[in-house]
């Protein structure tokens, strides 16, 4: 039994492992393009922030310690074509330049996404990044490192999703002066509901971030090398460092070459066993779509436990094994500066846009009790389907940032179709250096009930 693994990081390797404690006879061989496996991404802005001391303690597994479990890892080594009928894979070693055909009983394409270049952001200027693996991460540290030796430099971070927002504190902590440039209305994406969106601005603006938001990029400009502004459609903004975070696509390049199908979110289309539609071929993480359990409908969310957990689905089949993903509720959470905000479920404007008859409450209270010296302000949106009470989804903002994790708690209910009763007569722990005796999220629920 020869498994392929193409990609080596959470999908990959955790397919890698699953498939060889499922049966330690085959043989698994990852490639890998890039020189790094199994490693944090969600991390990297912490190694720049300093919150973590080096790129290499994002790394859970090296080479070294999958290949003593039996795991071939060969990194370098791109796959750049596939024959699905003949059930092999063309590789390509960026080392000795050679290609090599590779057979498999079964194939996982574990390949991610990329980040999106616009146009203007395909250049040779110094300075410029995107954000998505090590190599990135050590680039941005280097240009940080440029910006400082003359002085206080100035970032402008294109694109207001999370991985900006959470770059916009790592570069304000780093001294630089940050310009939040996006094109929607608002920072944060379709991740939160307007006003709870406008909540995460203040905090990026209390921080002195400078936030342009309805301001689409037109064109860098540069000098000697090194970009020196962003020009927009509303003027020419100075910038010494520019992060491009504008969205990722996923990399279905080898799954359409396979004859696999891409959904309509454009990643990967699978069943529930993490299989493609060509035979022995399946593919995981974020290059590959997934059922929303709220709506029934295919999703494209990439993130790391998602990843994590389609990659064990399918190192358990393609053993021999029977696994199966049960689906995502849209649960994500960031953190900005001392701010929290996270989400899980349904906006009540993604419901209002599928049609569905949802109605809010909104909660402001305070995260521990309120006479407990460090609560702070919290902020609650709860969603359910009008009539039935089903629950369809929360978004919670505070200043405390760990205290909107309790999102778990709505997600949990989401999994088994909860309702708002449900969550009303929940249990929660209570003492007053973690909530008020009557949780948030319970005074949310009565609200709404
Ligand atoms: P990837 O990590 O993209 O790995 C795919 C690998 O496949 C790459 O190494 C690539 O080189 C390789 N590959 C592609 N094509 C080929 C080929 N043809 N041949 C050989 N190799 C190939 N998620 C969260 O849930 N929470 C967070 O807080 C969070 N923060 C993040 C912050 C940042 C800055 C980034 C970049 C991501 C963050 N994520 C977060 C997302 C999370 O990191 C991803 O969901 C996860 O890494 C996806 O893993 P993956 O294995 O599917 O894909």
């Amino acid at each position: 039994m020869r498994i392929v693994i193409v990609g080596g990081v959470a999908a990959g390797m955790s397919a890698a492992s699953r498939a060889m404690r499922q049966n330690p006879e085959a043989d698994v061989v990852v490639f890998e393009r890039g020189e790094y496996i199994s490693y944090g991404a969600c991390g990297l802005p912490y190694v720049l922030g300093g919150d973590v001391d080096s790129f290499d303690d994002l790394i859970a597994r090296t080479p070294g310690q999958m290949r003593s479990r039996g795991i071939g890892v060969r990194l370098r080594h791109e796959v750049t074509g596939v024959d699905a009928k003949a059930a092999t894979v063309t590789v390509v070693d960026h080392d000795s330049g050679r290609s090599a055909v590779e057979p498999y009983d079964k194939l996982l394409l574990a390949t991610g996404v990329s980040a999106i270049r616009p146009d203007w952001a395909t250049t040779d200027l110094g300075g410029v990044h995107v954000l998505r693996d090590i190599p990135d991460g050590q680039a941005i540290e280097s240009s940080l490192k440029d910006a400082s030796a003359h002085g206080k430099g100035r970032a402008v971070i294109v694109g207001g999703g999370y991985i900006g927002l959470e770059l916009a504190e790592t570069l304000h902590c780093r001294g630089l002066s940050v310009v939040i440039v996006e094109k929607a209305p608002e920072v944060a994406g379709r991740m939160l509901d307007r006003d709870y969106q406008q909540r995460v601005r203040a905090e990026l603006e209390g921080n002195g971030v400078e936030i342009r938001c309805g301001t689409s990029v037109e064109g860098l400009t540069g000098k000697d090398g090194r970009v020196t502004g962003v020009q927009t459609d509303h003027g020419l903004i100075r910038a010494d460092v520019v992060i491009v975070a504008v969205g990722v696509r996923p990399n279905t390049g080898l799954a359409r070459v396979a004859g696999a199908r891409v959904g309509k979110t454009g990643a990967v289309a699978v069943n529930t066993r993490q299989e493609t539609a060509v035979e022995g071929v399946y593919s995981a993480g974020d290059n590959t779509e997934s059922l929303h359990r709220v709506t029934r409908r295919k999703v494209h969310i990439p993130l790391g436990l998602t990843a994590n957990r389609m990659g064990r689905v399918a190192g358990v089949n393609m053993a021999g094994g029977d696994a199966t993903f049960p689906g995502v509720v849209g649960s994500s959470i960031f953190k900005t500066f001392s701010l929290g905000a996270a989400r899980t479920g349904l906006t009540q404007t993604e419901a209002d846009e599928l049609g569905l008859r949802a109605v809010s409450v909104d909660v402001s209270s305070t995260d521990h009790a309120g006479y407990y010296a460090t609560a702070k302000p919290i902020y609650v949106r709860l969603t359910a389907e009008h009539g039935t009470g089903r629950l369809l989804g929360a978004q919670l903002v505070c200043n405390n940032h760990e205290s909107v994790k309790r999102v778990d708690v709505i997600a949990a209910l989401l999994h088994g179709r909860g309702k708002v009763q449900d969550l009303f007569e929940m249990d929660l722990s209570y003492a007053p250096p973690f909530s008020g005796v009557w949780d948030v999220l319970l005074v949310a629920a009565d609200r709404l009930s």
